[in-house]
Protein backbone atom coordinates (compact mmCIF):
# COMPACT_ATOMS: atom_id res chain seq x y z
CA UNK A 1 0.00 0.00 0.00
CA UNK A 2 1.56 3.65 -0.80
CA UNK A 3 0.93 5.85 1.47
CA UNK A 4 2.18 9.45 1.48
CA UNK A 5 0.64 10.77 4.42
CA UNK A 6 1.05 8.94 7.91
CA UNK A 7 -2.51 7.07 7.64
CA UNK A 8 -4.63 7.69 11.08
CA UNK A 9 -7.62 5.08 11.28
CA UNK A 10 -9.75 5.37 14.16
CA UNK A 11 -11.95 2.52 14.87
CA UNK A 12 -14.91 3.42 16.31
CA UNK A 13 -17.77 1.10 18.33
CA UNK A 14 -19.06 -0.43 21.60
CA UNK A 15 -17.24 -1.97 23.89
CA UNK A 16 -17.23 -5.53 22.92
CA UNK A 17 -17.72 -4.72 19.07
CA UNK A 18 -14.67 -5.99 18.21
CA UNK A 19 -12.40 -2.99 18.06
CA UNK A 20 -9.34 -4.78 19.73
CA UNK A 21 -9.71 -7.93 17.46
CA UNK A 22 -10.14 -6.32 13.79
CA UNK A 23 -7.31 -3.46 15.15
CA UNK A 24 -4.94 -6.27 15.40
CA UNK A 25 -5.59 -7.70 12.55
CA UNK A 26 -5.09 -5.24 10.75
CA UNK A 27 -2.17 -3.88 12.36
CA UNK A 28 -0.30 -7.23 11.31
CA UNK A 29 -1.36 -6.64 7.64
CA UNK A 30 -0.43 -2.93 7.11
CA UNK A 31 2.97 -3.31 9.61
CA UNK A 32 1.22 0.06 11.37
CA UNK A 33 1.18 0.50 15.26
CA UNK A 34 -2.27 -0.46 16.95
CA UNK A 35 -2.49 2.51 19.99
CA UNK A 36 -5.17 1.15 22.16
CA UNK A 37 -5.81 3.54 25.25
CA UNK A 38 -7.31 0.95 27.34
CA UNK A 39 -4.17 -1.56 26.66
CA UNK A 40 -1.95 1.06 27.91
CA UNK A 41 -3.91 2.10 30.80
CA UNK A 42 -4.32 -2.02 31.97
CA UNK A 43 0.02 -1.75 31.29
CA UNK A 44 0.45 0.70 33.72
CA UNK A 45 -1.92 -0.63 35.82
CA UNK A 46 0.08 -3.90 35.72
CA UNK A 47 3.03 -1.58 36.74
CA UNK A 48 1.23 0.21 39.30
CA UNK A 49 2.77 3.33 38.06
CA UNK A 50 0.53 6.16 39.13
CA UNK A 51 -0.96 6.86 36.00
CA UNK A 52 -2.47 3.27 36.39
CA UNK A 53 -3.61 3.84 39.85
CA UNK A 54 -5.62 6.57 38.83
CA UNK A 55 -7.25 5.12 36.12
CA UNK A 56 -8.40 2.02 38.08
CA UNK A 57 -10.49 3.77 39.92
CA UNK A 58 -12.89 5.05 36.37
CA UNK A 59 -12.02 1.48 35.06
CA UNK A 60 -13.46 -0.72 37.69
CA UNK A 61 -16.73 1.13 37.78
CA UNK A 62 -16.91 1.00 33.73
CA UNK A 63 -16.34 5.00 33.50
CA UNK A 64 -13.76 7.14 31.51
CA UNK A 65 -10.88 8.13 32.59
CA UNK A 66 -10.67 11.83 32.63
CA UNK A 67 -10.19 13.55 29.19
CA UNK A 68 -6.86 15.53 30.17
CA UNK A 69 -5.01 12.43 31.62
CA UNK A 70 -5.64 10.45 28.67
CA UNK A 71 -4.94 12.95 25.67
CA UNK A 72 -1.95 13.54 27.40
CA UNK A 73 -1.32 9.82 27.63
CA UNK A 74 -2.24 9.14 23.92
CA UNK A 75 -0.33 12.51 22.86
CA UNK A 76 2.97 11.16 24.25
CA UNK A 77 2.27 7.80 22.70
CA UNK A 78 1.45 9.14 18.95
CA UNK A 79 4.82 11.32 19.23
CA UNK A 80 6.60 8.04 19.60
CA UNK A 81 8.43 7.07 16.28
CA UNK A 82 7.05 3.92 15.44
CA UNK A 83 3.52 6.08 14.36
CA UNK A 84 5.42 7.86 12.15
CA UNK A 85 3.28 5.72 8.56
CA UNK A 86 0.25 6.42 11.10
CA UNK A 87 -1.34 4.10 13.76
CA UNK A 88 -4.65 2.34 14.20
CA UNK A 89 -6.45 4.11 17.34
CA UNK A 90 -8.38 1.24 19.41
CA UNK A 91 -10.73 2.80 21.91
CA UNK A 92 -9.29 6.90 21.52
CA UNK A 93 -11.35 9.42 21.46
CA UNK A 94 -14.48 8.56 23.41
CA UNK A 95 -15.33 11.76 23.57
CA UNK A 96 -16.04 15.07 21.76
CA UNK A 97 -13.16 16.88 23.79
CA UNK A 98 -10.49 13.77 22.81
CA UNK A 99 -12.14 13.92 19.19
CA UNK A 100 -11.58 17.50 19.47
CA UNK A 101 -7.59 17.43 20.78
CA UNK A 102 -6.56 14.44 17.99
CA UNK A 103 -7.66 17.10 15.38
CA UNK A 104 -5.93 19.99 16.53
CA UNK A 105 -3.09 18.01 17.36
CA UNK A 106 -3.22 16.24 13.68
CA UNK A 107 -3.59 19.85 12.26
CA UNK A 108 -0.66 21.01 13.79
CA UNK A 109 1.44 18.95 12.10
CA UNK A 110 -0.16 19.62 8.85
CA UNK A 111 -2.01 15.60 8.91
CA UNK A 112 -5.33 14.72 9.80
CA UNK A 113 -7.78 11.29 10.16
CA UNK A 114 -8.41 9.19 7.14
CA UNK A 115 -10.90 6.89 8.02
CA UNK A 116 -13.24 5.90 11.03
CA UNK A 117 -14.90 2.55 11.05
CA UNK A 118 -17.87 1.96 13.04
CA UNK A 119 -18.36 -1.47 13.80
CA UNK A 120 -21.88 -1.96 14.61
CA UNK A 121 -23.04 -4.79 16.61
CA UNK A 122 -26.48 -5.66 18.62
CA UNK A 123 -26.28 -4.40 22.30
CA UNK A 124 -27.56 -8.21 23.20
CA UNK A 125 -24.89 -9.68 21.37
CA UNK A 126 -21.97 -7.22 23.08
CA UNK A 127 -23.20 -8.29 26.68
CA UNK A 128 -22.92 -12.34 25.36
CA UNK A 129 -19.48 -11.50 23.87
CA UNK A 130 -18.02 -9.74 26.35
CA UNK A 131 -19.61 -12.25 28.87
CA UNK A 132 -16.91 -14.99 27.08
CA UNK A 133 -14.13 -12.98 26.59
CA UNK A 134 -10.75 -13.97 27.88
CA UNK A 135 -7.41 -11.87 27.07
CA UNK A 136 -3.94 -13.02 27.42
CA UNK A 137 -2.02 -11.36 30.57
CA UNK A 138 1.51 -10.95 28.22
CA UNK A 139 0.37 -10.64 25.02
CA UNK A 140 -3.24 -9.48 24.89
CA UNK A 141 -4.62 -11.88 22.53
CA UNK A 142 -8.40 -12.40 22.59
CA UNK A 143 -10.39 -15.33 23.13
CA UNK A 144 -13.82 -16.14 23.23
CA UNK A 145 -14.58 -19.18 25.67
CA UNK A 146 -18.13 -20.06 23.50
CA UNK A 147 -17.28 -18.87 20.12
CA UNK A 148 -13.37 -18.65 19.52
CA UNK A 149 -11.85 -21.14 22.56
CA UNK A 150 -7.90 -21.47 23.23
CA UNK A 151 -6.73 -24.73 22.43
CA UNK A 152 -5.71 -25.30 25.93
CA UNK A 153 -8.26 -23.93 28.60
CA UNK A 154 -6.43 -20.59 30.45
CA UNK A 155 -3.32 -20.82 28.09
CA UNK A 156 -2.85 -18.40 25.18
CA UNK A 157 -2.27 -20.47 22.07
CA UNK A 158 0.06 -17.67 20.71
CA UNK A 159 2.79 -17.08 23.82
CA UNK A 160 1.55 -19.74 26.10
CA UNK A 161 0.80 -16.62 28.70
CA UNK A 162 -2.19 -17.28 30.97
CA UNK A 163 -5.71 -16.12 29.84
CA UNK A 164 -8.03 -14.14 32.59
CA UNK A 165 -11.37 -12.58 32.22
CA UNK A 166 -10.96 -8.87 32.71
CA UNK A 167 -12.73 -7.55 35.68
CA UNK A 168 -14.83 -4.74 33.66
CA UNK A 169 -16.46 -7.50 31.98
CA UNK A 170 -18.71 -8.35 34.17
CA UNK A 171 -22.28 -7.83 33.38
CA UNK A 172 -23.44 -5.31 35.91
CA UNK A 173 -19.56 -3.32 34.75
CA UNK A 174 -20.52 -4.25 31.10
CA UNK A 175 -24.05 -2.24 31.49
CA UNK A 176 -22.76 0.79 32.30
CA UNK A 177 -19.59 0.74 29.74
CA UNK A 178 -22.84 0.96 27.05
CA UNK A 179 -24.73 3.57 28.98
CA UNK A 180 -21.08 5.49 28.97
CA UNK A 181 -20.68 4.42 25.57
CA UNK A 182 -24.15 5.82 24.61
CA UNK A 183 -24.06 9.05 26.49
CA UNK A 184 -20.13 9.88 25.89
CA UNK A 185 -18.97 8.20 22.68
CA UNK A 186 -21.59 7.67 20.67
CA UNK A 187 -21.56 11.62 19.74
CA UNK A 188 -18.83 10.88 17.62
CA UNK A 189 -20.42 8.79 15.04
CA UNK A 190 -22.27 12.15 14.10
CA UNK A 191 -18.87 13.96 14.26
CA UNK A 192 -16.98 11.41 11.95
CA UNK A 193 -19.92 10.96 9.98
CA UNK A 194 -20.00 15.20 9.46
CA UNK A 195 -16.31 14.90 8.95
CA UNK A 196 -16.67 12.67 5.98
CA UNK A 197 -14.99 9.66 7.43
CA UNK A 198 -17.45 7.49 9.07
CA UNK A 199 -17.70 4.05 7.61
CA UNK A 200 -20.03 1.90 9.42
CA UNK A 201 -19.65 -1.75 8.94
CA UNK A 202 -21.68 -4.50 10.23
CA UNK A 203 -19.68 -5.96 13.03
CA UNK A 204 -21.81 -8.98 13.61
CA UNK A 205 -20.14 -11.28 11.17
CA UNK A 206 -17.38 -13.59 11.58
CA UNK A 207 -13.84 -11.86 12.47
CA UNK A 208 -12.21 -12.24 8.39
CA UNK A 209 -15.01 -11.03 6.82
CA UNK A 210 -15.35 -8.10 8.85
CA UNK A 211 -11.35 -7.71 8.17
CA UNK A 212 -12.26 -8.03 4.85
CA UNK A 213 -14.80 -5.18 4.69
CA UNK A 214 -12.18 -2.96 6.97
CA UNK A 215 -9.37 -3.58 4.61
CA UNK A 216 -10.98 -2.10 1.94
CA UNK A 217 -12.28 0.55 3.80
CA UNK A 218 -8.66 1.57 4.39
CA UNK A 219 -7.37 0.59 1.21
CA UNK A 220 -9.51 3.17 0.13
CA UNK A 221 -9.10 5.94 2.79
CA UNK A 222 -4.95 5.24 1.79
CA UNK A 223 -5.40 6.07 -2.01
CA UNK A 224 -7.96 9.06 -1.29
CA UNK A 225 -4.78 10.46 0.41
CA UNK A 226 -2.16 9.85 -1.82
CA UNK A 227 -4.38 11.37 -4.71
P1 LIG B 1 -11.09 -0.70 26.60
O1 LIG B 1 -9.99 -1.68 26.76
O2 LIG B 1 -10.96 0.16 25.37
O3 LIG B 1 -12.46 -1.31 26.73
O4 LIG B 1 -10.94 0.33 27.83
C1 LIG B 1 -11.06 -0.11 29.16
C2 LIG B 1 -11.33 1.07 30.08
O5 LIG B 1 -10.23 2.00 30.02
C3 LIG B 1 -12.55 1.92 29.73
O6 LIG B 1 -13.75 1.37 30.24
C4 LIG B 1 -12.18 3.24 30.40
O7 LIG B 1 -12.36 3.17 31.80
C5 LIG B 1 -10.70 3.34 30.12
N1 LIG B 1 -10.45 4.00 28.82
C6 LIG B 1 -9.92 3.43 27.71
N2 LIG B 1 -9.83 4.33 26.72
C7 LIG B 1 -10.31 5.50 27.21
C8 LIG B 1 -10.51 6.80 26.66
N3 LIG B 1 -10.20 7.08 25.40
N4 LIG B 1 -11.04 7.75 27.49
C9 LIG B 1 -11.33 7.49 28.76
N5 LIG B 1 -11.22 6.29 29.32
C10 LIG B 1 -10.70 5.29 28.57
Amino acid sequence: MNVGQPLYIVMLGAPGAGKGTQARLLSEALGLPQVSSGDIFRENLKNQTPLGLLAKQYMDAGGLVPDDVTINMVMDRLGRPDCARGVILDGFPRTLAQADALDQALQSRGQRIGVAPLLEVADEAVIARLAGRRVCRECQAMYNIDSSPSQVEGKCDKCGGELYRRADDDPETVRNRLFVYYKQTAPLIGYYYAHRLLVPLSGDRPVEVVQADLRAAVDAAASAQVH
